[in-house]
Order: C-alpha cells, then structure tokens, then sequence
C-alpha cells in the first residue's frame, strides 16, 4: 500500500481536540490503554483504534490488542496484535481489510524513527493518559498523552 492510498482510506468525522505530538504516537499506542482517531486531511475519512493489554500474557509475550470503534455507542471490533517485537499482526477474519490496512500502515509510519506522519493525517486522542487512563488537562500533557507521572514511568520503561 502506498502512502496516499493509505490516507486515502480514512472516513470523516468531528474529531476530539486533543491532537498530539505526533513523535509521541509510538510511546502512546505501546502504553496500551489509549485510543486515537486519525483522519486523512485529504480524503477526509477516519478511523478510531482503541488499545488494550490482555490480563494474562500470550505465549509468555505480553501483546497488544487493538480494536476499532465501529458505532457510536463505542461499539468495538477486535482487529489484531502488536507483539513485543514490534509486529502488528492482523487478524484475519475480524475487522475489513481497509480497517486493518489503515492501522498496519499508521503503526508503521509511528514506528519510524521520530514519527514519520505525513501533515495530512491527523491524529487525536481522547483526552486521557495512555497508561493510566485519567483525563489529561494540562496542555504539555495533552500534546504528550501522558500526565506527567506516566511520562515519567514510560521513559525510564525505555519506550
Ligand atoms: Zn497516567
């Protein structure tokens, strides 16, 4: 998939205002609680990815779901894993491929050293910390998606 079809794929939507630093998406989406919508500037289509760590580890790794809002209500739908290694597996019968498509190419650019976003995808969160989930009100924190304890504890994770 090339970077413009990848954009090309997202749905319009009012997204919340709490747009980040995009070099921070990576770290965010790793600390595992958060969710983010991300819309295509150009094509105006969007979609939301909610993260979630499982309670037990998965063949001894500790893996990440990922799941898409589907409906309003926050309806969601498992779509696939990021495992340790950084791998993003899609699950091959829950999800649309486009769904799926869309994720593996935002995890890729977010994985790239500093965030490689084009400024035509724009990414939000929902206002809350990516690790503990409370509401983010002061602004540094909102660009970084964590309050500052959390930030504290992802850098010394290394993440
Ligand atoms: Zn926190």
């Amino acid at each position: 998939m090339t970077p413009q079809e990848a954009i090309d794929m997202y749905e319009p939507v009012m997204p919340s205002p709490y747009i980040f630093r995009r070099e921070a998406l990576r770290t965010y989406i790793l600390a595992g609680r958060g969710a983010i919508t991300a819309r295509s500037e150009i094509s105006r289509k969007r979609y939301t990815f909610k993260f979630s760590r499982p309670a037990h580890k998965l063949g001894g790794k500790q893996a990440l779901f990922v799941r898409l809002v589907t409906g309003p209500d926050g309806e969601t739908t498992f779509i696939g894993t990021i495992w340790p290694d950084g791998r993003f597996a899609a699950d091959r019968k829950r999800g649309t491929f486009q769904a799926k498509a869309a994720f593996a190419w935002l995890w890729q650019q977010a994985r790239l050293d500093g965030g490689n976003l084009p400024s035509n995808v724009a990414v939000w969160h929902e206002g809350s910390c990516g690790l503990c989930g409370r509401a983010l009100t002061v602004p540094e924190s909102i660009e970084s998606g964590f309050g500052p304890v959390c930030q504290a504890r992802m850098m010394k994770a290394g993440v």
